[in-house]
Order: structure tokens, then C-alpha cells, then sequence
């Protein structure tokens, strides 16, 4: 139990009107009734789609430097300041004629995103040291099962010749900010 807001349940006996179930469904009716006369809240997704913010947080990118190199170094801050515990990491220590792959001396060997217990709410890009991850606008595509959510660098790290454009997310404020080398942050 995590707080102390117990209830006890007593199990009463039904009334007669309740036994009958006759109100019960006459007020289903009624509220389904009223529904069909207001605007409608979804939209047919995928035909129909919603407007979306230039910032929305979606899925998830890994990105590489000017040069290609992934620039991840595997310190685990997006990890610890994730709230949803999604993202899981192993480092390992470049090698030496490895400099082209990986930006700092130490890479995240694997890497991944449980993208079903991810909420979206950007900490993780928030905690990055070194702009190795931003969310994108793209959706998390749907799917049967569960192992196909637990997305891994294959899916991650953005591809050499097809790069994500996060300029987007770095709004004017932000780039201030990343200016400001007294932060350990943005050294
Ligand atoms: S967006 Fe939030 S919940 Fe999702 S991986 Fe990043 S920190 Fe975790
Ligand atoms: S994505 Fe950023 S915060 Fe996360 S391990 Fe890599 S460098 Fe560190």
C-alpha cells in the first residue's frame, strides 16, 4: 500500500431497482444518446491527423557529430533522470582507430528505450551533456508485440546518411543557455 487512504468495501445487498438493472441501463442509453450529438474528441487516425507542436516529443534519436561519430558517451545522466526507469545502457571503452565511430573515449555498447514505459516528458534530453539525445516529432510506430518497443541503437542512432533535424527543440533560449560554459553541463 502506498499511502494510508484505505476504504474498506462492505458488500451490500442489491435493491430492487438495482436488481432489475432497468435505470442503470436507461441512463447508459442516455449518456450514449447525448454523446452522438457532440463534437466527436477523436479523429480517424492514420487518414486524419491531429495538428502537432514543432516541439512535440516523440520517438526518440541518437545523434552523431559533424563528422559521424555517435556522440552518446555512455554516462548514464538520461538514465538516472528518467522518472519511467525506460532506458538501459552498456559502456564500453573505445579503441584505439575507433575515433571515426565514437565522438569521447568511452560509447555506449548498447543502448535502449522502453518505449512502452516511456512517458515522453523529455528529462532525458533535458540531463544530456553532450546533445547525444532529443526527441523528435515522429510517432512510435504501433505494434503486436511487446519486444518490438524496446528499441535499441539499430533504431536509435540516427542513420550517417539520413540525419534528424532537432534544430527545432533547440529554440533560441535553450542555445543561450548552452552558451553558459560555468555549467559543467555544457562543457
Ligand atoms: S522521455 Fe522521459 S520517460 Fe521517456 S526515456 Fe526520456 S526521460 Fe524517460
Ligand atoms: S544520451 Fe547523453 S545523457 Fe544519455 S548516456 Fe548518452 S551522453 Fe549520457
Amino acid at each position: 500500500m502506498l499511502t494510508n487512504r484505505s476504504k474498506l468495501v462492505v458488500k451490500k445487498d442489491m435493491t430492487f431497482w438495482e436488481r432489475i438493472y432497468l435505470p442503470a441501463i436507461l441512463s447508459g442509453i442516455s449518456i450514449t444518446i447525448k454523446h452522438l450529438f457532440r463534437k466527436s474528441a477523436t479523429v480517424r487516425y492514420p487518414e486524419k491527423k491531429r495538428e502537432i507542436s514543432a516541439i512535440w516529443r516523440g520517438q526518440h534519436v541518437l545523434k552523431r557529430d559533424e563528422n559521424g561519430a555517435e556522440r552518446c558517451t555512455a554516462c548514464g545522466l538520461c538514465a538516472v533522470a528518467c522518472p519511467a526507469e525506460a532506458i538501459t545502457m552498456v559502456a564500453a571503452e573505445r579503441k584505439k582507430g575507433e575515433e571515426a565511430l565514437y565522438r569521447e573515449e568511452k560509447y555506449a555498447a548498447s543502448y535502449e528505450i522502453n518505449m512502452l514505459r516511456c512517458i515522453f516528458c523529455g528529462l532525458c534530453e533535458e540531463a544530456c551533456p553532450k546533445e547525444a539525445i532529443f526527441l523528435t516529432d515522429r510517432i512510435v510506430s504501433t505494434d503486436y508485440g511487446r519486444g518490438q518497443f524496446i528499441y535499441d541503437k539499430s533504431k536509435l542512432v540516427e542513420p550517417v546518411d539520413k540525419r534528424i533535424d532537432v534544430s527545432k527543440r533547440q529554440t533560441s533560449a535553450v542555445l543561450e543557455f548552452k552558451k553558459l560554459k560555468y555549467f559543467s553541463h555544457n562543457k
